[in-house]
């Protein structure tokens, strides 16, 4: 038996000092009736807990671990900068190297601001499409999830979603007024909310896969029909490819389904697990950026060296493996057959959503396409399937509505000994009913 007291007492403590203990709220357990781990450190594909569990982790961080935990070279750039200061406020090389790797590698890239989280770089990209249009209202996406800014939580993915929440308390009304939500994947809603208020919109906001409500992929055609009604209205088109840009292909979901966002905001692998994040797009776009233009945007830690050179690497290791993503795709796939088998022997209804190296298993028989299909899954039954699991070393998100994320560093036999405890996990939980 697994004993978690160190990390009971830590938590006990923590609970006096920090709200719900933690320092994010998807980090809570609360949804699967548990205490949370306390994480002592991690290596490759796994974590340790303070007392001396290990786990293969799907977490990763909520998905900028693309290489593991630790990889050397990431780590070795991070000491070899850290030595030289951590911080100018003043321009370096290493922002410059980064830029043109950016720009380089995501095509409808062409000028780059980097900020320090994912909240920032849409909060700001938001921004600068209205500045850009002389327009406000944003059209987004139910159980999509942009960070948590004020105008943009509404009816959103991630923590909102876990905790069944409408959007967050002390948000003006006014401040979301703007904000326009339809159903993910109804190309319909977005025509008549885009016809509803004609010359309004600034942009469209989308996550091109949704992986804040589990993973949703976009609907054949879905995007592309954006991308044609957003050029013949004049609105912008912004990609939110926090989770997948770097994650579904080295230009992301853009090279992945072949269409081209006019901003596009990055985060999560960009930063290498260091906190860093970016926005770009269209130069003519991005000039009305300050000092450039009239959308003012700044921040003291924007394009740290310690992240950047993280960041750097990390885009060094994608671009010299041509093969990473069809690895990432196999042990993905591999791992969803398994699953898939799992579930059917468990005599559950599910339904498995994967696109690359991110998964969900729904506990629902539904299709999932939408925030409605994915709210019809068992979260009780998820809640028992996650705390067999943990107890059999598998760390899964604490919530149904997150993406597991596979990294280079899970090995076959990780995969082997998550199916194995994946299985009996499922049987058990279904079992106790
Ligand atoms: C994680 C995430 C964000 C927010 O990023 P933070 O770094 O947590 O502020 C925004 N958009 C998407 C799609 C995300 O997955």
């Amino acid at each position: 038996m697994r004993s978690y007291e160190q990390s009971q007492k830590y938590y006990d403590r923590a609970l006096k000092l920090i709200p719900g203990g933690v320092n994010s709220p998807v980090r809570a357990f609360r949804s699967v009736g548990r205490s949370p781990l306390f994480i002592d450190h991690g290596e490759q594909s796994r974590i340790v807990d303070v007392d001396g569990n290990s786990y293969v982790d799907y977490v990763m961080s909520y998905g900028p671990l693309l290489f593991g935990h630790a990889p050397r070279s990431v780590i070795g750039a991070i000491e070899r900068t850290a030595g030289r200061g951590t911080s100018f406020g003043a321009s370096t090389l290493g922002e410059l190297l980064f830029a043109e790797k950016i720009v380089d590698m995501v095509p409808s890239i062409q000028k780059v601001r980097l900020v320090n989280s994912g909240t920032e770089a849409v909060m700001s990209a938001v921004r600068a499409a209205r500045g850009y249009t002389g327009r406000d209202k944003v059209l987004k996406f139910e159980g999509n999830y942009h960070g948590h800014s004020d105008g943009l939580l509404s009816n959103a993915g991630s923590g909102i979603a876990t905790f069944d929440m409408p959007g967050s308390a002390g948000v003006p009304a006014n401040l979301t007024r703007d904000t326009i939500t339809v159903p993910y994947n109804n190309i319909d809603a977005v025509k008549l909310a885009l016809d509803a208020h004609p010359g309004e919109f600034a942009c469209i906001l989308v996550e091109p896969v949704a992986a804040n409500m589990g993973v949703v992929p976009p609907k054949p055609g879905f995007l592309a029909a954006l991308r044609a009604e957003s050029i013949k209205r004049g609105v912008l088109l912004i990609f939110d490819e926090v989770i997948t840009g770097f994650r579904l292909s080295s230009s992301g979901a853009q090279g992945y389904f072949g269409i081209q966002a006019d901003l596009t905001c990055l985060g999560k692998i960009l930063g290498g697990g260091l906190p860093l994040a970016a926005y770009g797009g269209r130069a003519d776009i991005m000039d009305s950026v300050a000092p450039m233009g009239p959308v003012y945007q700044a921040g003291t830690l924007s394009g740290n060296p310690l992240a950047v050179a993280a960041g750097i690497e990390v885009l060094n290791l994608i671009a010299s493996q041509p093969d990473l993503y069809r690895q990432l795709d196999n042990k993905m796939s591999k791992l969803e057959e398994l699953t898939a088998e799992a579930a059917r022997s468990a005599g559950t209804p599910f339904t498995i959503n994967r696109v690359g190296s991110i998964m969900t298993l729904f506990l629902t028989g539904k299709p999932v396409a939408d925030y409605a299909d994915a709210k019809s899954s068992n979260t009780e039954l998820y809640s028992k399937y996650f705390r067999l699991l943990l107890d059999r070393g598998v760390y899964l998100a604490p919530s149904q509505f997150e993406a597991a994320f596979m990294s280079t560093a899970h090995t076959d036999d990780d995969i082997v000994l998550t199916a194995n405890a994946v299985k009996e996990a499922l049987a058990e939980a279904v079992a106790e009913g």
